[in-house]
């Protein structure tokens, strides 16, 4: 379905940007990867989706917290690829604490991961799939993208700007054969969110499986976590021709977090 297509994903060295960048391999889009590890590791990723789908995959390194890695990632891309037809902004970092104690540099590292890199990425990807006529620009936003949470200012702005600025790409675009979404999913039990279990474990002094299950009875209704592949689902759809007139919009799966 995708052959012939490029897809960028930012921060697909594990977690949901990983399973994305399975998910459209799958479907035959060559792929570029991105983010930290280690490098063997890396390695092995880019090998098993070159080899269990057929594809050319290659790994670039840019750090996405400044304006020239990100702009330089796509040109990269396009430079070794030929073209970047997909972009998946899925990179992202979280951090806690109330308002008066956030650390300053932690607001900016959110910031310019979390929000300025899509823009980043997006302005420097848009002008050659306006000249192809045909883009699919995919935000990895939250369910914090429409709601919010105590102590996650940062995201929480960076995740609400994210979903706006998708909006403007779309409006910008339509018509042009070019779509941007942004994909607000609830808990994926990720090094992420992993992190905030720990650390719920600690203050409940509970053992980690009993912090998940009180992180996920705060929010989700659903009680069960939303997996990496589930999302790739939804970004795969997205790329379909079912999708084209999808644009602007949010794709929420969040076992009911914001219905309520
Ligand atoms: P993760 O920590 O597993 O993955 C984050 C990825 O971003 C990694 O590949 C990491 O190397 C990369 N990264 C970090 N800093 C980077 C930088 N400066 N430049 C380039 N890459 C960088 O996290 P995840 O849970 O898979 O999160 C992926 C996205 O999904 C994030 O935007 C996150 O906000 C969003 N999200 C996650 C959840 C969840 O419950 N896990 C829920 C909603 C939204």
């Amino acid at each position: 379905m995708l052959s012939g297509r490029t897809a960028v994903v930012t921060g697909s060295t594990s977690g949901i940007g990983l399973a994305i960048a399975q998910g459209l391999a799958a479907q035959g889009a060559n792929i570029v990867l991105n983010g930290f590890g280690d490098k063997a590791e890396i390695e092995k990723l880019r090998i098993n989706i070159e080899l269990q789908s057929d594809v050319k995959a290659i790994y670039l390194p840019a750090d996405l917290s400044t304006a020239e890695g990100a702009r330089e990632l796509i040109s990269q891309a396009q430079e070794q690829m030929g073209s970047v037809d997909i972009l998946v902004n899925n990179a992202g970092i979280q951090h806690t604490d109330s308002v008066e104690e956030f650390p300053v540099e932690r607001w900016d590292a959110i910031i310019a991961l979390n929000l300025s890199a899509v823009f980043h990425t997006s302005a420097a990807a848009l002008p050659a799939m306006q000249a192809k006529g045909w883009g699919r620009i995919i935000n990895i936003a939250s369910a914090h993208g429409l709601v919010a949470s105590v102590h996650k200012s940062a995201y929480v702005a960076a995740k609400h700007g994210v979903v706006g600025l998708s909006k403007v790409i779309a409006l910008e675009n339509a018509g042009k054969g070019i779509t941007c979404n942004a994909i607000c999913p609830g808990w994926v039990r990720t090094p992420l969110v992993e992190k905030q279990i720990e650390a719920l474990a600690k203050a409940n002094q509970t053992d980690i499986e009993t912090a998940a299950k009180a992180l996920l009875a705060e929010k989700q209704p659903s009680l069960q976590f939303v997996t990496p592949e589930q999302l790739a689902g939804a970004a795969v759809f997205l790329c379909t021709d079912s999708a084209d007139q999808m644009t602007g919009t949010t794709l929420t799966l969040d076992g009911g977090w914001t219905a309520r």
